[in-house]
């Protein structure tokens, strides 16, 4: 599913280059919820040789820095699932927007609750954090 994004099926690309992948979750948690991949298949974290991860979590970190220049978060939630929770068998580390009082954490609320894109709402926020991504180092 994610080699075929790699490959160059329909995504909302956020960044990519020889290493990573990286495109709008469908259906964020909040706004601007981006998955990254590694551009070679490897089924979790744990099949990664270890100069591949870097490239990953380099990335995540200038994605956490670009959403509080683009969508005024005041922070991210990183994660990386292994085999538990993980829906998709090629690894991915989701990086969310996180805003002061968003309640992610909070009891009840169902902290993986997944929420639909308004009409044209993630093509402007893709085009946001590339444009962020661009001028990054
Ligand atoms: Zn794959």
């Amino acid at each position: 599913m994610f080699c075929a994004v790699v490959g160059g099926a329909e995504h909302l690309a956020v960044y990519r280059d020889e290493h990573v992948v990286a495109f709008l979750d469908h259906a964020p948690v909040f706004p601007g919820h981006t998955l990254i991949v590694p551009a070679r298949h490897y089924p979790t974290i744990e099949d990664m040789p270890e100069n591949e991860v870097a490239p990953l979590f380099l990335i995540a970190r200038r994605l956490s820095i670009a959403f509080r220049s683009t969508l005024g978060a005041d922070g991210s939630f990183i994660a990386v699932n292994t085999r538990i929770s993980q829906s998709v068998p090629h690894v991915h580390a989701h990086v969310v927007p996180r805003r002061k009082g968003d309640g992610l954490f909070s009891p009840g609320r169902g902290m993986w609750m997944r929420r639909r894109y308004a009409e044209g709402e993630a093509e402007r926020i893709a085009a946001k954090l590339r444009a962020a991504l661009e001028g990054a180092t």
